[in-house]
């Protein structure tokens, strides 16, 4: 745990105890803070204070001994609109901050040389920062990854000289970060996601900008408009800017031709990386990721060696493109994650034959945006509530079968592949919620890859979770 030792003495009211929200509670108690924690469901509230943090409703509190409002980045700070206690502590005039921004201000009081990349972005947050904490740990470097993925950021290890920080943050949390400082920030892309918390798309992009705005190094991503942009403005106010693109030579810069991540520097152009043989950085948008990965651990001195080493053993995350088993030339491919059509986008342009398993609970507009991926779908096999409605939008352009059922998809769809004398793969990825069959896409996942491990004949490429049905 890091101890908020910034916050000694300090009266601070917080809202907001689910995982996170107890955690910082518990680094400010430890800091030395007084804290005065609320939620609006009684059991967290219960929960809290059976691990004695003391609670109380927020409305019935002296604001004016407050000295800061934590807020849990799942509450509305702004959009739709904000939360009851956002508005008693703006009328006080009291900052509003979050987990991150405890970090941060942690590192500046302790350890402020010490690495830290932040990682934001629309898509590929995760996966970028999971590959930058596997390159620094596999080459011997004290690493501690968190933030929006994992662990909370307070429940790692404490900021000292030579260990690596590895957060990846979503707009909400450098909502809730107003100093905050990495050594190397990454935005990887922007397109308009979580429009009901943001508002527009501006404020979205504006809210993003701010993690590579206060970073010694930005690595931007420049193949939308809005990064394009705020690349070149965070340029001319004077900070270094590594331009990451996954679909264009770049005369400064990083950027994939093909599967090759190239560098160039000072009119120089040299290869930095093959991704080719790496089955878990396939495909253009793990160009992008890898890409920034690269600039964010050149940033903080890690050598090329093992920048390619790091890559070569990148075990890649569960649930996307995610290989979990292979029998003879058919490879059984887990994207449970890709909950949409756009998400299931990058899976499908990895591969070119594929007995694809697809539904669950659908999203407007259902597959009609993947029809320039169908030619390379030899069979569909479509499952949960989506199964008719995709098979009306696949018609007579893609051969499918209704499975219903996930086992029975995953059977009849390794049969076909088997038949198939060509090497194709077999691939959940749903472009839909998985709500209406299973709690999550983890477990959808986790129930994919139990169901592969079933077949006859089949060679795991990974462990199989128990308990996954
Ligand atoms: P996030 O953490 O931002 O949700 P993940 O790394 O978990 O992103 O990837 C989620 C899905 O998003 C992947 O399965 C893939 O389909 C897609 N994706 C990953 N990286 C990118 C990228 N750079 N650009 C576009 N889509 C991506």
């Amino acid at each position: 745990m890091i101890p908020a030792t910034t916050f000694k003495g300090k009266r601070v009211a917080l809202f907001g105890l689910g995982g996170s929200g107890l955690a910082t509670a518990q680094a400010l108690l430890a800091g030395g803070a007084d804290v005065i924690a609320w939620d609006d469901n009684p059991d967290s509230v219960t929960r809290a204070a059976s691990v004695g943090i003391s609670t109380g409703d927020l409305r019935q509190i002296d604001w004016s001994q407050v000295s800061s409002f934590v807020l849990s980045p799942g509450v509305p700070l702004t959009h739709p609109k904000p939360h009851w206690t956002v508005a008693l502590a703006r009328a006080s005039g009291v900052e509003i901050i979050g987990d991150v921004e405890i970090f941060v201000r942690e590192r500046r009081a302790h350890a402020p040389s010490c690495p830290f990349i932040a990682i934001t972005g629309t898509n590929g947050k995760s996966t970028t920062t999971a590959l930058i904490a596997h390159i620094l740990s596999s080459s011997g470097r004290d690493t501690q990854l968190g933030g929006n993925i994992g662990r909370a950021v307070l429940t790692l290890d404490p900021p000292k000289d030579g260990r690596y920080f590895v957060v990846e943050c979503s707009s909400y949390q450098i909502d809730l970060a107003p100093t905050l400082n990495p050594t190397a920030g990454i935005l990887l892309n922007l397109t308009p996601d979580h429009l009901d918390r943001h508002g527009t798309m501006q404020h979205y992009a504006e809210v993003k900008e701010r993690l590579v705005a206060g970073a010694g190094t930005a690595i931007v991503g420049i193949d939308d408009s809005y990064c394009e942009l705020i690349g070149d403005r965070i340029e001319r106010g004077g900070h270094k800017v590594i331009r990451i693109s996954k679909r264009q030579p770049l005369a400064d810069g990083l950027y994939a031709e093909g599967s090759t991540i190239m560098l160039a520097e000072q009119g120089k152009t040299s290869m930095l990386a093959e991704l080719g043989g790496i089955q878990t950085l396939k495909g253009s948008h793990n160009a992008q990721n890898a890409a920034a990965a690269i600039g964010a651990c050149l940033a903080v001195g890690v050598s090329v060696a093992e920048i390619r080493a790091g890559l070569e053993s990148f075990p890649g995350l569960n649930h996307r493109m995610q290989p979990v088993g292979r029998r003879r030339q058919v490879l059984f491919v887990n994207d449970s994650k890709a909950t949409n059509a756009d998400a299931a986008a990058p899976a499908l342009s990895s591969y070119e034959r594929i007995y694809w398993i697809a539904g669950g609970l659908p999203k407007e507009g259902g597959i009609a945006s993947l029809a320039p991926l169908f030619p390379r779908i030899v069979k569909a096999y479509l499952i949960g509530e989506a199964a008719s409605a995709f098979a009306a939008q696949l018609g007579d352009r893609v051969a499918f079968e209704i499975s219903d059922r996930l086992d029975r998809a995953v059977a009849h769809a390794a049969q076909d592949a088997d038949e198939d004398t060509e090497g194709s793969v077999v691939m959940l990825s749903p472009a839909c919620a998985s709500f209406d069959q299973y709690k999550n896409f983890e477990v959808r996942g986790e129930a994919f890859v139990a169901h592969v491990a079933e077949l006859d004949g089949v060679t795991m490429l990974i462990d199989v979770p128990t308990g996954g049905r």
